[in-house]
């Protein structure tokens, strides 16, 4: 079965994404995994987009998702977050999907309250020598703003800047309330509250799969 996750960033998509693939045996195929390897490998196309914290355009990021689609990992199925944005891309998505024999399932659509995505993003935290992840809320550094395995000082990225935040959330809602209403017709859309815990966002996420794609579909 093929699943697209929606929801601004920091709502969870990608927990939910990991909780289902270990579930239905299908990957995850997260959007910002394949951009950060290619800003990794120099992509300077990509690079100037990403540091302003704007959309990158559809020509540029579909071409990146088309080659990854044709991976032999995902012949049985897959779970994409972070793609499509626009409703370009979802028509480039499901003209894609039709010339691999598939079609989108289900789209999940996470939603949260403005100021509770600010407050988890914000208290995400890094450690610019080893590169351990922290989150003030979840996932404390034993000692304040210093990294339990290398004894640096902790970071935060840009993005995760209470303004960057609050931009990237305005881009999001701009470019992909038309996408929600695009699904909404078809009638893939299925909407899950982000604010819950991740157990039981994920128990919503299930609930609707099981309800909506019928066995046979799963396992294509
Ligand atoms: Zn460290």
């Amino acid at each position: 079965m093929q699943l697209v996750i929606f929801g601004p960033p920091g709502v969870g998509k990608g927990t939910l994404s990991d909780m289902l693939s270990a579930k239905y045996k299908i990957p995850h195929i997260s959007t910002g995994d394949i951009f950060r390897s290619e800003i990794k490998s120099g992509n300077s196309e990509l690079i100037q987009y990403v540091e302003k914290g704007l959309l990158v355009p559809d020509s540029v990021v579909n071409k990146v998702i088309e080659k990854a689609l044709k991976q032999e990992s995902f012949k049985n199925g897959f779970i994409l977050d972070g793609y499509p944005r626009t409703t370009d891309q979802a028509e480039f998505l499901e003209n894609a999907v039709w010339k691999l024999k598939k079609k989108i399932n289900l789209v999940l659509n996470l939603a949260a309250p403005e100021d509770e995505i600010v407050k988890r993003l914000t208290a995400r935290r890094h450690c610019p020598k080893c590169g351990a992840l922290y989150n003030l809320i979840t996932v404390k550094p034993k000692k304040k703003d210093i990294c339990d395995k290398c004894g640096s000082q902790l970071a935060i990225r840009k993005d995760d800047e209470p303004e960057t935040v609050r931009k990237r959330i305005q881009v999001y809602n701009s470019e992909t309330a038309p996408l929600i209403e695009h699904y909404r017709k078809k009638k893939l859309l299925a909407d899950i509250d982000g604010s819950k815990r991740p157990r039981t966002v994920f128990g919503e996420g299930v609930a609707f799969i099981e309800k909506h794609i019928p066995k046979q579909q799963k396992m294509d």
